[in-house]
């Protein structure tokens, strides 16, 4: 019996499969518009530089190469190329306009001559001036420009020392008014045509130049465009992988920004409609818990069940010493430290900002819905990888009616230790984040495309708090949620690990791809993206041939089972100790099979002195969904210290709950 409802679960997974494809199409046409390339190389073609200029002869394939495949899937890329000499040379420039065809870039290289160049100093000034004419379209720009020498004038080279014979000899030209007003201006309209800056120098002459080019970059503040200067070791290697190294930095920075002109983040907002509360800090000490002044509070807690986003929230009233002062303030919110009657640590949270949308009944409520769902997912992340359980805080809603002019605040268990954040809402990644991040790419997989949670950050890597969720065309989930946007903004800057990989998940057409470039300079890439062809086709060839769809699932099925718990690599992030469920405030050691055993045994996760009075009070009940003959367990323990009412439903019901709550974002539910 068990086995139908885990093949009910599969039917829907494959359901779902539909779902998931029309959302790798829509964000494939996404990838498509951010991920168009123009690269334009702007390079001293004088005597000098003959064995580099050879080097981007032989390579310039392996370069188109690279982008693309390092773009992944439904990206384009052209080239533009500037030859530039000195004053005196007969062609001072010679000049390829962008072009897709990599054979008409050879071609150009081929009868492009390494010659002149007269004094050392040559007109780099003049060859930016031919790069920035040039007919840049595409969404990602990046010039790059190769020299071994500065351009004319004092302002470009260390010539302080120097007389002045051996400084004209460097420089025929180191009063050159190129130096000066024009320089300027190239710069100022580089970043206004949003180039990416990658120069890569040869030699320790430029250094000075290119500082100044940064700075003229950096007038007028943060573009949020990248400047990156390399330096080659001269061999041809070594060359394209700068090339490489410049533009995966420069990509990552240009479809962050494409992806998002209004960029407008929850955790990046500066200055919020409502002036900032100025409360001071007091370290954080619960000795003196019974002197904190107490307040009569409504405390909601949210449970996520069925198809309604929220079901019975269930209100209890509340006795909670909460102290004057907070002890923490993030970027948003301030955390006051609260005890509640039976003596549990707690933490009040309120934004910092004056103002009715700040505090307001919805803006908490959505908060506090938006943990609830976080930990429908980390349940079943959990389940799937259980040698690295992860658990979100509970949180609930509390309603007080005199404490300071706050009525809306979230409470949620205090979590002792160090506290870390992993993600932002912004595609951020910190260090140690692969867990975090695996489970962002794992929320998105498991709603077919529709959700994605984020912002994870907690205290040691397995209990987390504050999460954002991503879901496109929802008013649920707060501030936070940016939608397609967000998700989109996570995969530009996610590449798969080993989390990923040992859960299947299906990758996103945005992301990149994990290119490598190998010992004999060609590229090795793998595209692991989903093409929506694929999947067609792998469906059509289920759904066509009779009874193909159940084996299939009893196959996938037979799978599920032997994957249940993955075989733990020592190379994998092993996540912390878990709260206790019972909010004893007490540590969980409970990793793989042991977590697994705990789940079933007890239903949650529990420290050894709350196991037996867990044990002592369990109750079952018959499960109130039709056609079910499952009982329903629980803790009527528990029950009490969390302030939830009884489940109606056993477990497999619950679970398939919200798994259909999770693939059905119904906006006509309401709220309440
Ligand atoms: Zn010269
Ligand atoms: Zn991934
Ligand atoms: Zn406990
Ligand atoms: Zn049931």
């Amino acid at each position: 019996e068990s086995k139908c409802r885990e093949i009910e679960r599969l039917k829907q997974l494959v359901g779902s499969n539909a779902k998931l494809k029309s959302a790798v199409e829509s964000a494939s046409l996404r990838a498509r518009e951010a991920k168009s390339v123009d690269a334009c190389f702007v390079f001293d073609c004088t005597s000098s530089m003959r064995t580099n200029v050879e080097a981007a002869k032989q390579k310039i394939n392996a370069i188109q190469e690279y982008i693309l495949a390092s773009l992944g899937h439904g990206s384009s890329v052209r080239f533009g190329l500037v030859a530039f000499r000195d004053y005196t040379d007969e062609q001072q420039f010679e000049i390829l306009p962008f072009t897709n065809n990599v054979q008409e870039v050879r071609g150009f290289l081929a009868r492009c001559q390494v010659q002149g160049g007269g004094d050392p100093c040559e007109d780099v000034i003049g060859g930016l001036e031919q790069a920035v004419l040039l007919d840049w379209q595409a969404s990602s720009r990046i010039l790059y420009l190769l020299c071994d020498s500065p351009s004319h004038g004092r302002r470009f080279h260390d010539s302080d020392g120097l007389d002045d014979s051996t400084l004209k000899e460097f420089d025929n030209y180191p009063n050159d008014p190129k130096q000066w007003a024009p320089a300027d201006l190239v710069h100022a309209q580089m970043v206004q045509l949003r180039l990416h800056f990658v120069g890569m120098t040869f030699s320790r002459h430029c250094e000075k130049m290119f500082r100044v080019f940064s700075n003229l970059r950096d007038i007028g503040g943060d573009h949020g465009l990248s400047t990156l200067v390399l330096k080659p070791d001269g061999s041809a290697k070594d060359f394209v992988q700068c090339v490489l190294e410049g533009t995966r930095s420069s990509l990552s920075n240009s479809l962050t920004l494409v992806s998002s002109p209004q960029w407008s983040l929850a955790d990046q907002v500066s200055e919020p409609h409502g002036a900032r509360r100025v409360l001071g800090l007091q370290e954080l000490c619960w000795e003196d818990w019974e002197c904190w002044p107490q307040q009569q509070v409504l405390v909601t807690a949210l449970t996520a069940v069925g198809r309604r986003r929220t079901a019975q929230p269930n209100c209890t009233a509340r006795v909670l010493h909460i102290r004057e002062l907070p002890f923490a303030k993030g970027n948003m919110r301030y955390a006051f430290p609260a005890v509640d009657e039976r003596g549990s640590k707690m933490v009040v949270k309120v934004y910092q900002f004056e103002g009715n949308r700040w505090n307001s009944r919805e803006a908490v409520w959505a908060d506090v819905l938006t943990q609830t769902y976080a930990q429908i997912f980390a349940a079943e992340f959990s389940r799937r990888m259980p040698t690295m359980p992860l658990q979100f805080v509970r949180n609930y809603i509390m309603e007080a009616s005199h404490w300071k002019d706050y009525r809306f605040s979230a409470l949620e268990d205090f979590i002792p230790g160090l506290y870390q954040k992993y993600t932002s809402n912004s595609g951020f990644s910190g260090s140690n984040s692969s867990l975090a991040e695996a489970f962002s790419h794992f929320t998105w997989h498991l709603s077919s495309g529709d959700m994605m949670v984020t912002d994870i950050q907690g205290v040691g890597s397995a209990v987390l708090t504050d999460p954002q969720i991503h879901c496109e065309g929802s008013t649920y989930f707060g501030k936070g949620n940016l939608g397609n946007r967000g998700m989109d903004n996570f995969f530009m800057r996610h590449s798969c690990g080993e989390i990923c990989t040992a859960l299947g998940l299906t990758r996103s057409p945005l992301q990149m791809g994990d290119a490598d470039i190998t010992e004999a300079g060609t590229v090795s890439h793998e595209l692991r993206t989903v093409h929506s062809s694929d999947l067609d086709s792998s469906l059509s060839s289920v759904m066509s041939a009779p009874g193909a769809l159940d084996r299939l699932l009893t196959r996938s099925l037979s799978s599920l089972r032997s994957d249940a718990t993955p075989r733990s690599s020592g190379s994998l992030l092993c996540s912390g100790p878990l709260l206790c469920e019972a909010r004893c405030g007490g540590a969980v050691e409970a990793s793989g099979d042991k977590y697994l055993k705990h789940l079933r045994k007890y239903g949650g996760i529990y420290c050894e002195s709350c196991k037996l009075q867990v044990k002592d009070s369990m109750c079952r009940a018959p499960c109130q969904r039709a056609d079910c003959k499952e009982h329903v367990f629980y803790s009527v323990f528990v029950l009490g210290i969390t302030g939830t009412a009884a489940p109606t439903s056993c477990r497999h019901c619950r679970a398939l709950e919200c798994w259909t709550l999770i693939e059905r974002v119904d906006e006509t539910d309401s709220v309440e």
